[in-house]
C-alpha cells in the first residue's frame, strides 16, 4: 500500500492540549492542515500523574482510585462541555464513562495483585490518552474536520517490559499502515493515542513517561512520513532548559546526534528514545510552540549545524552516583560485565561511568527514579563487594557535535565550575566528544548550568519577556 504523500505526523504534548483553550488552539492548527496528517496526542497535562496516584493509593489500600477517577472525569467533562455540541457531547460522555470504568477495574485488579498486574498498570496509566484522543477528534468533527480517535495499543507492538516497552518495528509496520493509510485516503484525520502500545498478545504496554514523542517518531518512520512535528510549550530545542536559564536561545538547526544527546541527558522537550526512529529513516523532526505556531521552531536533521564548540547545556537534576567495589580477586572487568548486564536487562539509563582500576571500583550515575530497579539488579551480582550511593547529586552535560577537535572544553568546564566554588564529583567525556558530563551536588546544579551557559557564550542578549519562572535557584 503506498502512502498518500506527503504524510505529516503532528504530536501535541500534554500542556498543548490542556483545557478548552489548549484543545481549541490545537484544533485551529490542525483544521487547515490537509488530508495527510496523522495526529498523536499525550494525555492532558497532569492526567497521567493523577491516574498513577490513584492506582498507587489503591495498591496500598487507600481510597485514591475513586478520587482520581473523579478528577479525571471532571477535567474532561469541563473541556468537552465548552467545546462540544449536544450529539458529540453525549457520545464523548459515554466513551468517558467506559474509559473510567476500565480504569477503575484495572486499578482494583492491580490492588488485588493479580498475576497480570503489570499490564493493568500500563492500561490504567495510559487511560488519559484514550480520553484526549477521543476529545480532540470530537472537537475537530465539531469544526467540520473528519477525524477519528485511534488506539495505538492496536498499532504499535512492543515487548512486555514494564513501563518502558521496546517497540517491535517489523511487527508494527503492517498494522500502522493497514489502519492509518486507508483513513488518510478517505480524507479522515486519525488522532492517535501517544504513550500506549501493546504486545502481540493484546496486553497494553507503555513507552515510558514522556513517551508520546517516541510514539510520534515511530509512526513517522513506519508510515513513512515526510516530517514529524512535535508541538510543545517552548519555541524549540533551546541552548538550555528555559526554566533554569532565563536567556536560553533557540537552536534553529540541530543534528540527530546532538538531539539524541540532549534528550538522553535530560532535555525533556524530546523523549530520549524519540530521535532514533526518525534518524534511521532520515525523517526531519520539527519542534514547534503551540502558542506561537508561526515561529520557525527547531529542525532536527542529519547534518551537523552551527559553528564549532558547545551548543547546549543540559541537566539531569535528580541523579544518583553509585560507587561499586569488586570482591577481592574478582577484578574490575568481571564486576563491570555483571553490573552492566543486569542494568541492560532492567533498562537502566547509564548517564556516566568512571573507574579506578587500582581500587577495583566502578562509578555509575543514573537517574534517581531508576535507583530501586538498579538496586534490584545489583542484588543479583556475585562479584560486588561494597556499594555506596550518593543520591543528592545532579548531572550537568555540555552537548555539541562540533566539539570534536575543539581543544580545552573540559578544562574550561572545570574552570567555570571552580570559579563558582562548585565541586565536581565525577566527570566523563565520550571519545565521540558529543557530550561532556559532570556530576555535581544537587544544590549546585542551577548555578552550574547557568555558569556553563554563560562561559560558553550560549545566551541571548536579553531575557525574553515571556521567560518561564526559574525553578532552580
Ligand atoms: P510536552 O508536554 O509538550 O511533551 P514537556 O514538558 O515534556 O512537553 O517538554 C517541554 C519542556 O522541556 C519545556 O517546557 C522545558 O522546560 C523543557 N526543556 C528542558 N530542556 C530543554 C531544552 N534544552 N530546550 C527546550 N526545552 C527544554
Ligand atoms: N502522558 C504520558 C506522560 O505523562 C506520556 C506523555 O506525555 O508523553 O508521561
Ligand atoms: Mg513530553
Amino acid at each position: 500500500m503506498t502512502s498518500p504523500l506527503p504524510v505529516l505526523v503532528m504530536k501535541f504534548g500534554g500542556t498543548s492540549i490542556l483545557g478548552q483553550r489548549g484543545m481549541g488552539r490545537v484544533a485551529e492548527i490542525l483544521a487547515p492542515s490537509g488530508p495527510s496528517t496523522v495526529t498523536v496526542v499525550s494525555a492532558m497535562a497532569g492526567t497521567t500523574d493523577v491516574l498513577l496516584r490513584g492506582v498507587r493509593s489503591a495498591a496500598t489500600g487507600g481510597s485514591g482510585l475513586e478520587e482520581a477517577a473523579g478528577t479525571v472525569r471532571e477535567d474532561h467533562l469541563r473541556v468537552a462541555g465548552v467545546l462540544l455540541g449536544g450529539r458529540e457531547m453525549a457520545s464523548f460522555a459515554d466513551h468517558l464513562e467506559d474509559v473510567i470504568s476500565g480504569y477503575l477495574a484495572h486499578g482494583a485488579l492491580l490492588a488485588a495483585a493479580n498475576s497480570k498486574g503489570r499490564c493493568y498498570l500500563e492500561a490504567a496509566a495510559s487511560a488519559g490518552e484514550l480520553l484526549s484522543a477521543a476529545l480532540l477528534a470530537a472537537v475537530l468533527r465539531e469544526r467540520g474536520v473528519a477525524a477519528v480517535p485511534v488506539d495505538s495499543a492496536e498499532l504499535l507492538i512492543t515487548d512486555d517490559h514494564p513501563q518502558a516497552a521496546l517497540p517491535l518495528v517489523a511487527q508494527s509496520r503492517e498494522r500502522v499502515r493497514g489502519r492509518l493509510l486507508p483513513l488518510l485516503r478517505i480524507g479522515t484525520l486519525p488522532v492517535v493515542t501517544g504513550f500506549r502500545a501493546g504486545t502481540a498478545e493484546g496486553e497494553v504496554t507503555t513507552l515510558g513517561r514522556g513517551g508520546s514523542d517516541h510514539s510520534a517518531t515511530l509512526l513517522g518512520a513506519l508510515l513513512p512520513a515526510a516530517e514529524v512535528w512535535i508541538w510543545t510549550d517552548v519555541d524549540g530545542l533551546l541552548t538550555a532548559d528555559p526554566r533554569v536559564v532565563a536567556d536560553a536561545r533557540l537552536l534553529p538547526e540541530v543534528s540527530y546526534s546532538e538531539a539524541m544527546e540532549l534528550s538522553y541527558f535530560g532535555a525533556k522537550v524530546l523523549h530520549r528514545s524519540a530521535v532514533p526512529p526518525a534518524a534511521s529513516a532520515a525523517i526531519p523532526i520539527r519542534i514547534k510552540n503551540t502558542m506561537r505556531p508561526q515561529g520557525p521552531g527547531t529542525v532536527i536533521e542529519g547534518r551537523p549545524a552551527g559553528p564549532g564548540g558547545v551548543r547546549a547545556v543540559t541537566l539531569v537534576e535528580e541523579a544518583c552516583l553509585m560507587t561499586l567495589t569488586a570482591s577481592p580477586g574478582a577484578g574490575l572487568n568481571r564486576l563491570a560485565a555483571e553490573v552492566f548486564d543486569g542494568f541492560a536487562d532492567a533498562r537502566i539509563t547509564t548517564l556516566l561511568v568512571t573507574q579506578s582500576s587500582a581500587e577495583e571500583v566502578v562509578c555509575v550515575a543514573i537517574p534517581r527514579v531508576e535507583l530501586a530497579a538498579a538496586r534490584d539488579a545489583l542484588q543479583r551480582t556475585t562479584h560486588l563487594w561494597a556499594q555506596d550511593f550518593q543520591d543528592q547529586v545532579s548531572v550537568v552535560v555540555l552537548v555539541g557535535e562540533a566539539m570534536r577537535g575543539t581543544a580545552g572544553i573540559a578544562g574550561k568546564m572545570f574552570g567555570a565550575l571552580g570559579e563558582q566554588g562548585i565541586n565536581v564529583i565525577a566527570i566523563s567525556q565520550g571519545s565521540s566528544e558529543l557530550a561532556v558530563a559532570a556530576v555535581v551536588q544537587r544544590q549546585d546544579v542551577g548555578d552550574a548550568v547557568r555558569a556553563l551557559h554563560r562561559v560558553f557564550g550560549l545566551g541571548g542578549s536579553d531575557v525574553r519577556p515571556d521567560a518561564p519562572p526559574q525553578v532552580l535557584r
